[in-house]
């Protein structure tokens, strides 16, 4: 039985470092990319309190605007009412009257305008209270996740340094022919396993049923032998 040829389990075992290389390679490979979408997802975060931030003080200084406004409004209806103290004709204090009225009614909008922009500060100042105390948390949770992301890129680096030495013990342990096989098996399988136990005369690398042949080679002959639909190398397990 193949499975049970100390120069199969040999190639057994190099391939199974191999897919576990394989795979640490794809994780390493794919890091950076959870890293940055880590990144992105921080930023977005951070805009949303930057925009909640600038959203209050665009309005504290329109308040700030409004205020002046009101100011200078009122000094102007002093110095009109002063002035019709002085007046002696009656037209004149007519008139200033008038501009008083149209001033003291501008003011009260500009008062109405100013209590709604207060309304609004306080509606913002509770959203960007909120968005700091929340987002911060979860900005403080994302920066932890990506600290973890790039200690895990390091451990990585490490432990496909040690397969790769594995690897290497690994090749020179097995039959060369064997290894010949298996390196030609590797360029003609797209996708790992490149070694596959048969089951029930299926192939387990493509779940399709091998030929009397293909199981007989490996059953009677107990040679390296392929599936015949996939090209994987196949054996029985016992
Ligand atoms: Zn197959």
């Amino acid at each position: 039985m193949l499975s049970n040829n100390s120069d199969f389990k040999k190639l057994l075992l190099l391939h199974s470092r191999d897919r576990r290389k394989l795979v640490m390679d794809r994780e390493l490979e794919n890091l950076p990319h959870l890293i940055e979408h880590m990144e992105s997802k921080i930023k977005i975060e951070k805009d949303t309190i930057a925009a909640a931030a600038a959203e209050l003080k665009s309005l504290e200084s329109k308040n700030n605007f409004i205020e002046n406004e009101i100011n200078s409004i009122s000094d102007h209806v002093s110095r009109q009412k002063n002035k019709q103290l002085q007046v002696k004709k009656n037209e004149e204090y007519q008139a200033l009257e008038n501009e008083i009225t149209r001033l003291v009614q501008q003011l009260s909008e500009k008062e109405d305008e100013q209590i709604e922009t207060l309304l609004k500060i306080d509606g913002a100042k509770e959203t960007t209270e909120i968005a700091q105390n929340k987002i911060s948390a979860k900005v403080d949770v994302l920066e932890l996740e990506k600290v973890d992301l790039l200690g895990k890129g390091d451990l990585l680096k490490v432990d496909i340094q040690k397969l790769d030495s594995e690897i290497k013990e690994s090749r020179l342990e097995v039959e060369e022919i064997l290894l010949l096989g298996y390196e030609r098996t590797k360029k003609v399988v797209a996708r790992p396993p490149f070694i596959a136990p048969l089951e029930d005369q299926k192939c387990t690398g493509c779940n399709l049923r091998v030929s009397n042949d293909v199981s007989s080679s490996v059953l009677v002959e107990q040679k390296l032998t392929h599936c015949d639909q996939c090209g994987r190398i196949v054996y029985f397990e016992r």
